[in-house]
């Protein structure tokens, strides 16, 4: 049987609230019963991007605070969280400025990995990545609710609930270790992979300097040195240079496997079904919310999916992507054609579906699905 994903469809055909897609999402979460997955009591966190600064494409806060309202309607206590990104305490006070606060959504905004981004449990992996360090916050949750903001990633090309589990509820450097005993280096690196300077391209711009969220990166005249003890491995400093003055040798399949396998040691810490998806298809930007910056949507907005399948809700947000066509003005409008199967994996020259294909391979849903719009 497939998977059912929900629809909030983001046109509307008629100025009432209720018609509305906040008003059509508050309607959706009613009627999909989220007793279901959560309980009376139970600490439930709502696992998101808390943004960065210079980005602004990020799930709107009103949408977060609706999540907020109906998960404490059935008496379950919701915390906003994510793992570090920034350093811990820059992180909140990015949350904080893109609006996610305990006085916006009602509900504690926390870091799940600690304020010094160490607490975290070791988990078994797989293949690829052998063992993870889940942030406690999330490894110690009996449930948990996903809000992913769809965009594009260099790596992967879509970047949807998939990867918000795998990048996102790892630890980038546990207590007493280094980047290699993390998790999200491991993908981004992939084990013993080393960062590669070229001196000849580099113009000495500084940009990966002001990028690097260690300040890990330092310029002296024409010698250019990365603290090996402070960088955890995220590969913004070589997304970011405009000269591909720095290189990891990167295998994309490896990639986009490893996050599936990432996805798969997660949510191995919750049992079946206690884990919920919405999907948010706005501002659907070619880059993922970690860079220091945010680019125009390269399609129209979609609206929001809902599903308790990670596949599902990822496949029909590519579907529904792919039905769309490029924006003008956006990078889309630098492609040759107008439509494409996948419009974000073309922007990177990948292919969003390997990750879908190897979460589906390992059991963690299914490509088939019914979209029910509500
Ligand atoms: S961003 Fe690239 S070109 Fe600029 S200083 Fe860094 S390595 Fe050099
Ligand atoms: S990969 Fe680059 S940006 Fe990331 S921590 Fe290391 S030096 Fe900094």
């Amino acid at each position: 049987m497939p998977s059912k994903v929900c629809f909030v469809n983001a046109r509307v055909d008629r100025f009432d609230y209720p018609c509305s897609v906040e008003g059509r999402l508050e309607r959706i979460l009613k009627k999909i019963d989220l007793k279901k997955y959560f309980s009376e009591d139970e600490l439930v966190p709502i696992k998101m991007h808390l943004g960065n600064p210079g980005a602004h494409h990020t799930i709107r806060p009103n949408f977060v605070r609706l999540v907020v309202d109906q998960l404490k309607k059935i008496k379950a206590k919701p915390f906003v969280t994510d793992s570090v990104r920034l350093r811990a305490y820059e992180y909140l006070d990015a949350a904080n400025r893109t609006g996610y606060n305990a006085m916006s959504l009602d509900a504690p905004v926390i870091i799940a990995d600690g304020i010094f981004g160490l607490d975290s449990v070791k988990v078994k992996a797989g293949r690829i990545l052998k063992e993870l360090s889940i942030p406690s916050a999330i490894h110690d949750a009996t449930s948990m609710m996903v809000l992913s903001h769809v965009k594009g990633h260099i790596d992967t090309g879509l970047a949807g609930a998939i990867k918000n589990l795998a990048m996102g509820c790892v630890t980038a450097v546990p207590r007493g270790c280094d980047w290699k005993e993390g998790g999200r280096g491991k993908m981004h690196f992939q084990m013993d992979e080393v960062m590669t300077w070229h001196e000849d391209l580099c113009t000495f711009c500084g940009i990966c300097v002001r990028t690097c969220p260690l300040d890990a990166i330092s310029i002296k005249g024409k010698s250019f040195l990365v603290d090996d003890k402070k960088c955890w491995r995220c590969g913004r400093c070589v997304r970011v240079c405009p000269e591909k003055a720095l290189t990891v040798p990167q295998s994309v399949k490896r990639f986009s496997v490893s996050l599936a396998e990432a996805a798969k040691t997660v949510l191995s810490t919750f049992e079946k079904k206690k884990v919920f998806y919405v999907n948010f298809l706005f501002d659907i930007q070619p880059e993922c919310d970690c860079m220091a910056v945010s680019d125009t949507p390269v399609v129209q907005d979609q609206g929001i999916l809902l599903s308790d399948d990670v596949v599902a809700i990822d496949q029909a947000s590519l579907d529904l992507i792919a039905k769309a066509q490029g924006l003008p003005q956006s990078k889309a409008a630098e492609l040759k054609r107008k439509r494409y199967a996948d419009i974000l994996g073309a922007l990177h020259e990948k292919d969003s579906r390997v990750q879908i294909k190897a979460a589906e391979k390992m059991g963690l849903g299914k490509s088939d699905y019914r979209l029910v719009e509500a």
